[in-house]
């Protein structure tokens, strides 16, 4: 799960992680008290889970708090490459010296994690990795060691930041480790004229597969908000996983759906995403999935693919005819069951007659029309 900057923000302010005092609303009106109780002179940023606000004009300073309201008005209800901004922070500002990058990740590829810092802060950070890898310094650190203040100094030396940064690196690193994240990222951490170190933007990512260790994470999953399908997905439940294709899958089994993934694919046509809707295939349960499903912009077409086990067919089919009734179907839509009472299934699905739903018999030929609807529509 990607955090919003205040909800980082948070995190960074639990560990240690230097930040100035904020505040978060949702309108205009509320920015005035807001802005009088932070010293009259913010800097009012948009609150959406993509970076790059700044260019987009999402972050504006106001020099008092009439200006905050100005600006609040200006950037609620933006557009940030498809993120509709509901909220804005107003910080206390800083007098920025010098700007730095720091970052912790999990390096799957090396099987490590991995300290980023870079003394070209304040910008695209992929832009600094393409053009000048050189300064961008990449450091494994030792999991068992972590990153004391010995580990931080030498991070900071690597990257040509002063050695005044390493306090704020042991902190981010606590962030990392006792929030169980896959990335923490401040960009920019600054050196303000009068010295002090403060990371000013934060980007956290938390570790899903450690949410039953945190409950306390619960309250930063806001479903419907940061345009977010993951979250709404587990919100019901779901298993979904966005990918960049165009064809929108569901299936039950980890198997059949991995399998599915490269059937479509063999037949030209890249997957948007999935989702596994495992041994139930109730009416809420193919509504609540086909409605995650279609709310994809790039889905172009569905397929859904069930083999029939312990749940029969007949009572998936009955759960799709059922979930057409609560769900608009947008886009054209290809059924294939098999297995347990699939012929019972089929003749469900063909009953309900459905104009945008096409029933196949197997999964290579439903797959091969799936990816020409998608291809067709795209
Ligand atoms: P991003 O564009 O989404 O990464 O948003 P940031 O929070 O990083 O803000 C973009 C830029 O705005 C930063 O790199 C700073 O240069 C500038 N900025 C943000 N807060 C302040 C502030 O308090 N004072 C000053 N002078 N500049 C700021
Ligand atoms: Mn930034």
């Amino acid at each position: 799960m990607d955090l919003f900057e205040y909800q980082a923000r948070e995190l960074f302010a639990r560990h240690g992680v230097p930040v100035l005092d904020a505040a978060v609303v949702s309108d205009p009106e509320s920015a005035q008290t807001a802005a009088e109780l932070l010293g009259g002179r913010v800097v009012v940023k948009a609150q959406v889970k993509t970076g790059g606000r700044g260019k987009a004009g999402g972050v504006k300073l106001a020099a008092h708090p009439g200006e905050a309201v100005a600006a609040a008005q200006a950037i609620l209800g933006m557009d940030i490459k498809g993120h509709t901004v509901g909220k804005v922070m107003l910080a206390q500002t800083a007098d920025i010296a010098e700007e730095f990058y720091a970052s912790y990740l999990l390096d799957r590829t090396n099987r490590t994690w991995l300290a980023m810092a870079s003394a070209e802060g304040g910008m695209d950070i992929e832009e600094v990795a393409a053009t000048k890898p050189e300064a961008l310094a990449r450091i494994p650190v030792d999991p068992v060691e972590g990153v004391t203040e010995a580990v931080a100094r030498d991070i900071a030396a690597a990257a040509g930041l002063p050695p005044e940064t390493a306090p704020a690196l042991v902190a981010l690193w606590e962030v990392f480790t006792a929030e169980d994240a896959v990335l923490v990222e401040v960009n920019p951490l600054v050196r303000t004229t009068d010295g002090r170190i403060l990371a000013i933007d934060g980007k956290v990512t938390l570790d899903d597969n450690a949410r039953g260790r945190h409950p306390q994470h619960d309250a930063y999953d806001v479903p419907g908000e940061g345009g977010d399908l993951e979250s709404q997905a587990r919100a019901k439940g779901l298993n979904y996983v966005k990918l960049d294709g165009s064809v929108g899958i569901i299936g039950n089994g980890a198997g059949l759906v991995m399998s599915t993934l490269d059937v479509v694919a063999r037949n030209g046509a890249d997957p948007a995403n999935f989702l596994d809707i495992g041994g139930g295939a109730s009416a809420q349960v193919m509504a609540d999935g086909l409605g995650v499903i279609l709310s994809d912009a790039d889905v172009k077409s569905v397929f859904v693919n069930v083999f029939g086990g312990i749940t029969a067919c007949d009572a998936v089919a009955n759960g799709i005819v059922q979930a057409l009734d609560q769900v608009e179907l947008t886009k054209p839509l290809v059924v294939r069951l098999d297995g347990n009472n699939a012929a019972a299934g089929r003749e469900i699905l063909d009953g309900a007659a459905h104009p945008l739903v096409t029933r196949l018999d197997t999964m290579d030929g439903a797959a091969a029309r799936a990816a020409e609807l998608a291809l067709a529509g795209s």
